[in-house]
């Protein structure tokens, strides 16, 4: 059960979002959360192996077809997909069946919401919140990232090649286990939290749902098993502290 952030409409703020964004995207690359990538796969090789991947994610999870769910996530998830600078994806969202807080990526711009996480949030901006910050890895294209820094740009393209199902499997398998994904970088899971920011801002959310969600997260984590969500680097208050700064003043220190 959810109840609706309320949407700030205020011109003004829309105003200065424009002036902001636009700004950043087109000049401030040093300060921009929306990077370029190198020397990894190209994204037509992204998009073979996001379906091979996406194939074998829906033997090893359970995928939940409950419409109340799927639609929740795929309305918000093309809400802020709507308000990406640029698209290289046909991104998806889907619902799985696990029980922590937490959502993942695989390459081409797939999402997996666990149902978990639709349990744990307070409202839908917080769950945009998540969900922005997924797009943001996405978007960025840090599983491929990943996967080539695991794997090598020689080996991935040999296996799209070879097309393997059994290779396939097998990354799919650590994938799923958490064992690649949960290995983004420091600077990679910050620039994931800029884009969930960001993009709720664009999107009309209220901007401080990716916010609310770490501190929520942060006070649970006494309670509870800290999810692979939160258990990477940075530290959890770290990254509140920066959204806060964001929050105070949504104008990235260059
Ligand atoms: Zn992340």
């Amino acid at each position: 059960m959810f109840s609706y952030g309320k949407i700030n409409h205020s011109q003004s703020i829309r105003f200065f979002l424009i002036v902001l964004l636009t700004g950043c995207y087109a000049g401030c690359a040093y300060i921009n959360p929306f990077i370029e990538n190198i020397d990894m796969v190209s994204l037509s090789q992204e998009k073979q192996l996001s379906q091979q991947i996406s194939t074998e994610v829906s033997k090893t999870k359970t995928i939940v077809n409950d419409p109340a769910k799927v639609d929740l996530v795929r309305r918000i998830g093309n809400r802020l997909v709507a308000a990406l600078p640029r698209k290289d994806f046909d991104y998806q969202f889907y619902v799985v069946s696990d029980n922590t807080p937490n959502a993942f990526t695989i390459p081409g711009g797939i999402v997996y919401v666990h149902t978990g996480l639709l349990d744990f949030v307070d409202d839908e901006s917080e769950l945009a919140g998540v969900i922005g910050h997924e797009i943001g890895h996405a978007y960025d294209r840090h599983p491929t990232k990943t996967l080539t820094r695991a794997y090598g740009v020689t080996y991935l393209t040999n296996l799209l090649f070879k097309n393997d199902p059994n290779q396939f499997r097998k990354i799919t398998l650590q994938l799923a286990a958490g064992g690649i994904l949960t290995k983004y970088s420091r600077d990679e899971e910050r620039e994931a939290d800029d884009i969930g920011f960001y993009l709720l801002k664009k999107a009309g959310y209220p901007s401080d749902g990716l916010l609310r969600f770490f501190r929520k997260l942060d006070r649970a984590a006494g309670k509870q098993t800290i999810p692979a969500f939160l258990s990477d680097h940075p530290a959890t208050q770290e990254r509140i502290a920066r959204l806060e700064a964001l929050e105070k003043n949504p104008v990235p220190a260059g």
